[in-house]
C-alpha cells in the first residue's frame, strides 16, 4: 500500500483529491470544517517536503457552472485552516487551470474549481481525467467519502500516474482502521449494528459473520428478528418481508459460532414523539399500540458486558431513536461502554451515517479509537466490497 511516506515531494506538484464537500450557510460560510481539517496532515506533509499542492474536490450537486456551488467560497477558510495562502483558479481543467498549476512554486497551494461543474466527473470520463492528470506530477487520493465512486478524479485519473500515486494520510487511516476490524483485529471481535432497517444492513451482516465472535443487533432493526422468532412487537418498526432472512441470518451465525445478542427489553412509547408516555417491557411482549424506541435497562447491562469482553469493536447504527432526547439513553450508554473498553485497550471503530452523528452529538469522538469520515464508503467497505478509489491506487 503506497502512502505519502513512500514519496519525497520536493519540487513535485501533488494533485490531491480531497473531500471539501462541506456545508455552507446562506452567507456561504463553512458551518462544519471537519473535512478540511482532516485533509490538513496530507497537505502539510507535502508542503514540508518542499512540494506544492493542487487541491481538487466537488461541492454539492451542481448542474453545470453554478456560482452557489463554487469552491471560491471556501478558499479563505482553507487558507485559515492550513495557515498558508490558498490560490484559487476558476476552472479545474484547460488552459487557466494548467497555467495556474504550472506557475505554482514549492510551498504553495492551489484550489481548483468544483469538479462537478463538468458532468464528465461523475461519468468517470477518461478524457476529462487525462486533462486533470496534466496538472500534477504525483496523484494523491485523500477523499474516503468518495472512494466508493468510480468518478474521474477519484478513480480514473489514477491510470495516468503509474508508479506515481498514493493514499493520503486520511485515506490510509481509514483503510487501516477497517482492516483492524475486518482482518487483523484482536479477538474477541464484536460488531454492533443498529439503526432503522435490516434491509440496508443485510450485506454487511452476511459479510461480517465471517469476521466476528459477537454480534449485537439493536435499534429498530432488532424488531424484525424478534417478530420472526414469534415475539409480539406492537407497533414497532418491522420489515415483515425480511423475517425469513432474519431467521437465516440467525442460523448462519449459529453455524459460524457467532454469538448474537438481541435486546431483552425495550423502552416502549405510545406515540413516535419525545413526549409520548413510556414503559419498560420485555422486547417480545410489547402491548398493542406501543412501539419500541430505545434499548431497555436489562439490554443496556447485557450489551455493556459484551462490549467489556471484546478487544475489537465496530459500531454502526444507533440503539434507539437518539434524535429524540428521551430515547437516546441506550445509544449514550453504549457509547460510554465502548469508551470504557477503548480506555482498557480495545480498538473501536465507529462508522457509517447516524452512529457518527450520535458519537459527535454525545461527545464520544475522542473516546473511541477512530471515527470514520465516510458514510457510504464505510458501509460498502463493511460489505466486503473493494472500493474503486482504493483499487485504483493499488493497481
Ligand atoms: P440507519 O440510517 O439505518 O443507521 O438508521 C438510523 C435511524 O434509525 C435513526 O434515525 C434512528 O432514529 C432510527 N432508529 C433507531 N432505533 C429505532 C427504533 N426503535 N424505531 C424507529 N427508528 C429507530
Amino acid at each position: 500500500m503506497k502512502t505519502l511516506n513512500d514519496f519525497n515531494f520536493e519540487n513535485k506538484k501533488a494533485l490531491i483529491r480531497v473531500d471539501f464537500n462541506v456545508p455552507l450557510n446562506e452567507k456561504f460560510e463553512v458551518t462544519d470544517a471537519t473535512r478540511i481539517v482532516s485533509a490538513k496532515p496530507t497537505i502539510i506533509k507535502i508542503l514540508e517536503d518542499g512540494g506544492s499542492c493542487i487541491l481538487m474536490s466537488h461541492l454539492g450537486r451542481p448542474k453545470g457552472f453554478q456560482d452557489e456551488f463554487s469552491l471560491k467560497h471556501i478558499a479563505a477558510k482553507v487558507s485559515d485552516i492550513l495557515g498558508v495562502e490558498v490560490k484559487f483558479v476558476t476552472d479545474c481543467i484547460g488552459s487557466k487551470a494548467e497555467e495556474a498549476a504550472a506557475n505554482l512554486q514549492p510551498g504553495e497551494v492551489l484550489l481548483l474549481e468544483n469538479l462537478r461543474f463538468y458532468k464528465e466527473e461523475t461519468a468517470g470520463d477518461k478524457d476529462f481525467a487525462e486533462k486533470l492528470s496534466k496538472l500534477g506530477d504525483v496523484y494523491v487520493n485523500d477523499a474516503f467519502g468518495t472512494a466508493h465512486r468510480a468518478h474521474a478524479s477519484t478513480t480514473i485519473v489514477a491510470q495516468f500516474f503509474e508508479g506515481k500515486k498514493c493514499f493520503g494520510s486520511l485515506l490510509a487511516q481509514e483503510i487501516e482502521s477497517i482492516n483492524k476490524v475486518m482482518e487483523t483485529g484482536e479477538k474477541p471481535v464484536l460488531a454492533i449494528l443498529g439503526g432503522a432497517k435490516v434491509s440496508s444492513k443485510i450485506t454487511i451482516i452476511e459479510n461480517i459473520l465471517d469476521k466476528v465472535d459477537h454480534l449485537i443487533i439493536g435499534g429498530g432493526m432488532a424488531f424484525t428478528f424478534v417478530k420472526a422468532q414469534g415475539g409480539k412487537i406492537g407497533n414497532s418498526i418491522c420489515e415483515d418481508d425480511k423475517m425469513g432472512l432474519a431467521l437465516e441470518i440467525l442460523q448462519h451465525a449459529k453455524d459460524k459460532n457467532v454469538q448474537v445478542h438481541i435486546p431483552i427489553d425495550t423502552i416502549a412509547a405510545d406515540d413516535f414523539s419525545n413526549d409520548a408516555n413510556t414503559q419498560i417491557v420485555d422486547i417480545n411482549a410489547i402491548p398493542d399500540g406501543w412501539e419500541g424506541v430505545d434499548a431497555g435497562p436489562k439490554s443496556r447491562a447485557q450489551f455493556h458486558d459484551v462490549v467489556m469482553q471484546c478487544k475489537t469493536i465496530l459500531w454502526n447504527g444507533p440503539l434507539g431513536v437518539f434524535e429524540m432526547e428521551n430515547f437516546a439513553q441506550g445509544t449514550i450508554e453504549l457509547g460510554n461502554s465502548i469508551a470504557e473498553a477503548t480506555k482498557n485497550g480495545a480498538f473501536s471503530l465507529v462508522g457509517g451515517g447516524d452512529s457518527v452523528a450520535a458519537v459527535k452529538q454525545f461527545g464520544f469522538e475522542n473516546k473511541v479509537s477512530y471515527v470514520s469520515t465516510g458514510g457510504g464508503a464505510m458501509l460498502e467497505s463493511l460489505e466486503g466490497k473493494t472500493l474503486p478509489g482504493i483499487a485504483a491506487i493499488l493497481e
